[in-house]
């Protein structure tokens, strides 16, 4: 599997740290605080 090719609206699916279901794209959890995987913010 590829992972090069993927949609940038939404980071990850899940929490990287608990598995919180992210459904709109967060850029934190809300269960954790994990900061969601993606690019560093401007
Ligand atoms: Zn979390």
């Amino acid at each position: 599997m590829s992972k090069k090719n993927k949609v940038t609206v939404i980071k990850d699916l899940n929490c990287l740290n608990c598995g919180y279901p992210f459904t709109r794209g967060e850029k934190f959890c809300p269960e954790c605080g994990q900061h969601n995987r993606g690019k560093k913010l401007p």
